[in-house]
């Protein structure tokens, strides 16, 4: 059983690596942006609820969030292992966490750190906004994901590290050899 979580800011790098690491296992990649942007384009219930807030860069109300997650994870192709990408995001998301995986036995393998600096996890948004035209890449909704990371993510790193499981990675180098730092992590973790 693998069981990832990646935390880190905005333009990280936390959606590449995350698909890296769950095609290497053969484990899903769950990343909440990605459900919550499928939700909107289905036009589900779910998808114009969360719009508005998506739009704008705000948070999705955390029992939602707990709600989507708790079902996510209780399906099948998880039981080997899953990397959680984008959730938890707020000191009461990870309380839910915590209790959920206590619940169904799947303490999390290792928490890894993305690590690098603002100006440059700006300019990495800023190009995919040029890119991707991400809806939620206004320079407004920029600003506003990254004083919420701030504010209510960041805080969640200490939560991790106390419990023990916290790996920093250093998240502004290139790709491959992020990944390879990764999987090193991975197989410490693994072994400990
Ligand atoms: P990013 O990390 O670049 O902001 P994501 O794709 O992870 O992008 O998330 C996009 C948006 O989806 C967030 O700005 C927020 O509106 C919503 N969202 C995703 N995960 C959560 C969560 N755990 N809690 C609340 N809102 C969330």
């Amino acid at each position: 059983m693998l069981n990832v979580l990646l935390l880190g800011p905005q333009g990280a790098g936390k959606g590449t690596q995350g698909k890296l690491v769950a095609a290497e296992h053969g484990i899903p990649h769950v990343a909440t942006g990605d459900m919550l942007r499928a939700a909107i384009a289905d036009g589900s219930e779910l998808g114009r609820q969360v719009r508005p807030l998506y739009d704008a860069g705000r948070l999705v109300p955390d029992d939602l969030m707990i709600e989507l997650i708790r079902d996510r994870l209780a399906r099948e192709d998880t039981a080997e292992g899953f990397v959680l990408d984008g959730f938890p995001r707020t000191p009461a998301q990870a309380a839910a966490l915590d209790e959920l995986l206590d619940e169904i036995g799947r303490p999390l393998t290792v928490v890894l750190e993305f690590q690098l600096p603002e100006e440059v996890a700006i300019e990495r948004l800023r190009r995919r906004a040029e890119d991707e035209g991400r809806a939620d890449d206004t320079p407004e909704a920029i600003r506003t994901r990254l004083r919420l990371y701030h504010e209510e993510t960041e805080p969640l790193i200490e939560h991790y590290r106390a419990r023990g499981n916290l790996v920093g990675v250093r998240a502004d180098r290139p790709v491959a050899e992020v990944f390879g730092d990764i999987q090193q992590a991975l197989e410490q973790a693994a072994v400990r």
